[in-house]
């Protein structure tokens, strides 16, 4: 797989309604998401990784709206990415065209300054 996160799950129960997940991950290196071993790229590229999902912009008030549409990262299956990390970069990503000795393995993109990840979202149905 090539992957090197650790992953595990709390599940809160108590009192009336006190409950919820704590997710949590490790990871040992932190490489893109790259199930079909390929260089790292740009999101139209043929040739990236499946993780790759290229730049976003903040406007001045420092916040980024972003709405991306990507054919690489299913939600189900072999190459799922449910459990995965997103990672936001500080440096813009050259998209591999650098010439950078870390562009076609990460962009050059810089310090990791936020991180989430990807968990199903379930919709709880009102009580009658
Ligand atoms: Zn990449």
């Amino acid at each position: 797989m090539g992957s090197s996160t650790v992953k595990a799950v709390a599940v809160i129960s108590g009192l009336d309604n006190v409950k919820g997940f704590i997710h949590f991950l490790q990871h040992t290196s932190g490489p893109h998401f790259n199930p079909l071993n390929k260089a790292h790229g740009c999101p139209i590229d043929e040739e990236r990784h499946a993780g790759d999902l290229g730049n976003i912009l903040a406007g001045s008030d420092g916040v980024a709206e972003i709405s991306i549409t990507d054919k690489q990262i299913p939600l189900s299956g072999q190459h799922s990415i449910l459990g995965r990390a997103v990672v936001v970069h500080a440096d813009p990503d050259d998209l591999g065209r650098g010439g950078h000795q870390l562009s076609k393995t990460t962009g050059n993109a810089g310090a990791r300054v936020g991180c989430g990840y990807f968990t199903l979202e379930l919709h709880k149905h009102a009580q009658k």
